[in-house]
């Protein structure tokens, strides 16, 4: 059966050797699934949802409840980009829409960080955040990454200065939202090796390759806060910038009790290591939240619960257009009991910490 051909070369060889060369353009490149499985259309959640993690600033209110209502939303969280002024009057705007079913989140005000007095400022803007219903604060990823201080160096997550700020959202009874690294990806050169190279190409903004610091050094720098406020209660967005290294998760959420994480716009890491991301989900039930990340539609949720819910298998996950990689997802099956903690109960507690 292995015919040698006229210059006497071994077909079956030469068969396990032939590779493509050919010039069709990535971004033309989409392949169908050819795979005839079982697809849930899961309409409704199993349990309420809570959205503990959106950016509806520029949204109008009655629309975003149109779609939380046809799917199963519960309340969302929106966690305003804009800060002054213009964050308490977004705050108001859904409130006033709804008060049962939005909560807000405010976001760290960096302007004036060269004055003297930004600390006793900050506090007071945290201050009149939290009257005005803000029920957390989110620091981004501007701080450890971009933001200076006076001496023009890069301003440390774990900077002794910013200490009052965390005891303050203690005192407060508001948990602190960190969103200070990225995923791993985005600190790789964006080459054909980086497996969200289109991604990248798309938002070449978003990567941090050649970074004054390092993804590992920005994780150990929020880390050292978690551990020095202990009676703050931290909820690390995005699966904690972990989501490719669950074991790492695992061991923040093992070894600092007063830390939550949230799932947001990770579905798509964590339904590619579905019996992993299983594992960790029935572990740790009681400190993961819901969160979408994603503008409010009938199907981004939809897919969020045929994710969480469902034992299909290879699908699309919820993403903005650009996706983040070339790969489907599974879902996780995840038990009732475990649902209804990450679906709603955690989020409740989180919420009503600062009730
Ligand atoms: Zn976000």
């Amino acid at each position: 059966m292995h015919n040698n051909d006229a210059e006497g070369n071994d077909k079956f060889v030469a068969m396990h050797e032939a590779r493509a060369e050919v010039d069709l353009r990535l971004s033309d490149f989409a392949p169908c699934s050819e795979l005839k499985l079982a697809a849930h259309l899961i309409e409704k959640p199993r349990f309420p949802v809570i959205d503990y993690h959106n950016h509806l600033d520029a949204l109008d209110p009655s629309d975003v409840l149109r779609v939380m209502d046809a799917c199963g939303v519960e309340k969302a969280v929106n966690i305003t980009m804009r800060t002054g002024q213009k964050a308490l009057d977004s705050f108001a705007r859904f409130h006033r829409a709804a008060p049962d079913r939005f909560a807000s989140i405010g976001w760290m005000d960096w302007d004036g960080l060269e004055r003297d007095d930004f600390i006793p400022r900050s506090l007071d803007r945290l201050e009149t955040l939290v009257e005005h219903g803000a029920r957390g604060i989110k620091f981004w990823k501007d701080l450890g990454l971009t933001l200076r201080d006076s001496s023009g160096g890069l301003l440390r997550i774990d900077d002794e200065r910013l200490a009052p700020l965390f005891d303050k959202a203690a005192a407060l009874k508001i948990p602190v939202l960190f969103h200070t690294a990225d995923p791993d990806a985005f600190f790789k050169p964006i080459d054909r090796f980086n497996e969200r190279y289109e991604e990248l190409a798309a938002h070449p903004d978003w990567s941090y390759h050649g970074a004054e610091v390092t993804k590992s050094e920005l994780l150990d720098q929020r880390d050292r806060v978690i551990a020095r406020h202990p009676n703050t209660v931290f909820v690390c967005a995005h699966m904690a910038e972990s989501a490719e290294n669950l074991p790492r998760v695992a061991q923040l959420l093992a070894t600092y009790p007063n830390v939550y994480v949230d799932l947001s716009a990770r579905a798509s890491e964590l339904g590619r290591q579905p019996y992993t991301a299983r594992k960790f989900f029935l572990e740790y039930a009681d400190r993961t939240v819901f969160g979408s990340d994603l503008l409010p539609t009938v199907e981004m949720y939809r897919l969020y619960y045929r994710f969480l819910e469902s034992a299909d298998e290879y699908f699309d996950y919820p993403s903005h257009a650009s996706r983040q990689g070339r790969w489907n997802i599974c879902g996780l099956l995840l038990p009732e009991d475990v649902l209804r903690k990450v679906y709603r109960e955690n989020a409740l507690r989180l919420l009503a910490i600062a009730g």
